[in-house]
């Protein structure tokens, strides 16, 4: 183990610990071939006891984050919090590694994650279906399933539907959006811009856009430009990559990007900052910016990200960009009572990823729990957020920022020296990646 690495897994244990999570989670475990779920150890908790609890908890969104309360307003309230999990699909398609279905490097299957184990393990009710609206006065949620409309009563609601996206002009269209698909929220969208990087010609060029802060997974969209750099020098010779950043400078990793842009990938990636796309004119396959136009052979547009839209018919879509203002002690609404909402749907000063979507699931059930046995929620909440980057095909950087609460301005900080990225880009970066993502889904749905 490198100090490089002991040092960040020494801070994640820390962090985890404060969390309640064992910091057994993270014995090393080199097999890291698969990124599935499947074969991780299942405590069997399906009898759960009783905590001296009760309420009823309907939480929408299965998520990272939304799968998380759930699990842990049921491990940690007993059999009387009763938890029901609203969600669209049938299973969860995991963002986190997408970048590496465009390269083939991971396949899709090994990043879907079913709510089988949420049900079995902690009694979880799973219903599938769209959260459509709520009447958070007789605090009920109306959900339309395959069978027709349902009602849930709930004590308290938890709202994790992750973001949507603002089109720019030239994208109104589905057909149009398939020309340019954005992969910002994995499946198939993921398979069609790996369709059509793999349709790039010798020579030819990749187009792709970075939305203004705050977006979802700040290092995302450099890491995406970096692996399919690597995938086009080792299968099109001579190809491009025009990275179109709507910010004034690299957002995330500063320090591993720059060094990936302008040293492992120089000559192959253009770095363009504030150049906000105006429009898209897919017919000419051109994307245009406040820098300019930029022709492409495969475009990827990743539009502004913007609150769902249930966050404003249910009255909680009331920061920036309609997410959610919430308190962050419990994730409480800071427009609606009864209504918490976490993930990346909230604003925060937290980073839209799915590690830190996980810790506030943790901290929403926590004061969730406390709130139903008459007490008040945790004043001090600690979280974590970690985020791994292949920067090639076989190497990986990492970032990492630990938040305390402030309570002078009522919002998370990072804690001073908790927080930082690797210093270079390794092998061994590489394959710990894949240890903390399977020790992520795992504590998250099993
Ligand atoms: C390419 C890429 C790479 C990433 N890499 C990392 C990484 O390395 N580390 C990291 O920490 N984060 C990473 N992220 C970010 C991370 O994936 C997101 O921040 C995280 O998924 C947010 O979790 P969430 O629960 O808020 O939303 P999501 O995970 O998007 O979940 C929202 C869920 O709600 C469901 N839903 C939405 N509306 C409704 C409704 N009305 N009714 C029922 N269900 C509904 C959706 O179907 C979905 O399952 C990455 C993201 C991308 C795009």
């Amino acid at each position: 183990m490198t100090n490089n690495r002991r040092q960040f897994i020494s801070r994640l244990a820390a962090m985890l610990a404060a969390a309640g999570l064992p910091p057994a989670v993270l014995a090393d475990d080199d097999d890291h071939e698969s990124a599935s779920s499947s074969g991780t150890t299942a405590t069997s908790t399906a009898a759960l006891p009783s905590t001296g609890l009760s309420g009823r908890v309907v939480v929408v969104g299965g998520g990272m984050a939304g799968a998380s309360v759930a699990k842990f307003l049921r491990l940690w309230g007993g059999a009387g919090v009763q938890v029901t999990l609203v969600e669209r699909a049938p299973r969860y398609t995991s963002n986190i590694l997408s970048n590496l279905v465009l390269t083939d490097t991971v396949a899709m299957t090994s990043l879907a994650f079913d709510y089988g184990r949420l049900a079995s393990t902690y009694g979880v009710k799973v219903v599938q279906g769209e959260a459509v609206g709520a009447d958070p006065i007789a605090r009920r949620l109306t959900v339309a399933t395959a069978s027709g409309l349902q009602v849930l009563d709930y004590d308290r609601l938890v709202v994790a539907p992750g973001i949507d996206f603002a089109w720019p002009a030239g994208l109104e269209t589905p057909e149009a959006r398939s020309l340019a698909p954005h992969a910002w929220q994995a499946g198939p969208q993921t398979l069609l811009l790996r369709d059509q990087i793999r349709a790039i010609p010798a020579g030819g060029t990749f187009v792709m856009t970075i939305p203004p802060t705050p977006y979802r997974c700040p290092p995302g969209p450099y890491e995406r430009a970096c692996v399919v750099a690597d995938w086009l020098k080792r299968n099109r010779p001579g190809a491009r990559v025009v990275v179109l950043d709507a910010n004034a400078g690299i957002t995330a990793e500063r320090e591993n990007f720059t060094r990936a842009f302008e040293v492992t990938h120089a000559g192959v990636i253009t770095y363009v900052p504030n150049a906000p796309v105006t429009s898209v004119d897919t017919a000419t396959r051109t994307v245009h910016t406040a820098m300019g136009p930029f022709r492409g052979d495969a475009l990827n547009v990743i539009p502004t990200n913007v609150g769902p839209r249930l966050l404003a018919d249910i009255g909680v879509g009331n920061a920036a960009r309609g997410f959610a203002g919430v308190d962050v002690l419990s994730y409480e609404s800071t427009a609606m009572g009864g209504i918490h909402v976490i993930g990346d749907a909230s604003a925060t000063t937290q980073p839209k990823a799915g590690h830190i979507g996980n810790q506030e699931g943790k901290v929403c059930a926590d004061a969730i729990l406390r709130l139903l046995g008459g007490n008040l929620p945790d004043p001090s909440p600690v979280t974590n957020s970690s985020c791994y980057s292949p920067i090639t095909l076989s190497t990986a950087s990492w970032l990492t920022a630990v938040f305390a609460y402030d309570p002078a301005t009522g919002t998370m900080k990072t804690v001073p020296g908790a927080s930082g990225e690797a210093l270079a880009a390794s092998k061994d970066h590489y394959e710990d990646m894949f240890v903390w993502f399977r020790t992520l889904m795992r504590d998250t749905f099993a």
